[in-house]
């Protein structure tokens, strides 16, 4: 079965004649494995699609099935797990600025530690050297940087935790917006790489939104192209003509 499987999934944001239509009956579906590159203009839906994915924005209509359960039919109890097997990254990396390093690692892991023993330090020693695995992965490895506040670190670093804290749940599917676009070019390649690398090394689906069309097609298995009319093109990078 596939890793995503949407149909009809149609996104109406606001009421009372202001309604705005973010995605119009969108279905398609994406393999284990694919890296999906997600392109269009501002404003044309990627983000609440990526939010559709994980439900962080209900569906207006239609179906999101991830790996075979569809989530509108899921109880909040269940949401919530499966929402551990999906990651996110996100532009900013949304990261606690006054908390640690490592606090923030583990901080998807909260409902299960308790909030209170994460701000108090005391981790069970199996979570710490999970976070610290994770932040290794993440290309970290300079302990002396775990403790520190969030907020002292530069933009990289910060994407860097960011991709930490979505390993250490072990996620099947990553859901990333836009998560380079704050970064200089430098950067992007080296976090781009990143991505590519623990999606190829782990088995983990990633669907990306991304501005820039050139990352897309070093990087993306597949392109999928939204427009206002919904989707403008889908398929492998090579037969993106050079038009769009
Ligand atoms: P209402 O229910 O009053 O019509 P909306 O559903 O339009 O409000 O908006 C819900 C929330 O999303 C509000 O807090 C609003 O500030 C925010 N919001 C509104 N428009 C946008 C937008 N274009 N992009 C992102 N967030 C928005
Ligand atoms: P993209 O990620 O491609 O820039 P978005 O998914 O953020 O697009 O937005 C799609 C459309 O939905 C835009 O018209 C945007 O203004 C609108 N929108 C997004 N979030 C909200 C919100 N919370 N409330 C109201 N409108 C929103």
């Amino acid at each position: 079965k596939p890793m995503v499987s949407i149909r009809g999934l149609t996104k109406t944001y606001g009421r009372n004649g202001r309604a705005v239509t973010a995605l119009k009956d969108i279905s398609l579906s994406i393999r284990h494995g694919e890296f999906v590159a997600l392109l269009g203009p501002s404003g044309v839906g990627k983000s609440t699609l990526l939010r559709c994915l994980n439900h962080l924005v209900p569906p207006t209509s239609g179906d999101v099935v991830i790996g075979g359960e569809n989530l509108a039919k899921l109880s909040k109890r269940q949401l919530l797990a499966a929402r551990t097997r999906i990651g996110m990254i996100f532009q900013e990396s949304n990261l606690i600025g006054r908390l640690p390093v490592i606090t923030n690692v583990l901080c998807g892991r909260l409902a299960t530690l308790g909030a209170l023993r994460a701000l108090t330090y005391s981790f069970p020693r199996d979570d710490y050297d999970r976070a610290v695995r994770a932040l290794r992965r993440a290309g970290l490895d300079d302990e002396e940087l775990y403790l520190r506040r969030a907020d002292r670190l530069s933009g990289g670093q910060k994407q860097r935790v960011g991709i930490a804290r979505m390993l250490v749940q072990q996620p099947d599917l990553v859901l990333a917006d836009e998560p380079i676009a704050s970064l200089d070019v430098k950067m992007q390649a080296t976090i781009m790489d990143l991505i590519r690398g623990i999606a190829r090394d782990d088995g983990i689906t990633v669907v990306m939104s991304l501005h820039q069309l050139q990352v897309a097609r070093a990087y993306a298995t597949r392109i999928i192209a939204l427009s206002a009319g919904g989707v403008a093109f889908d398929g492998p990078p090579g037969d993106l003509s050079d038009s769009i």
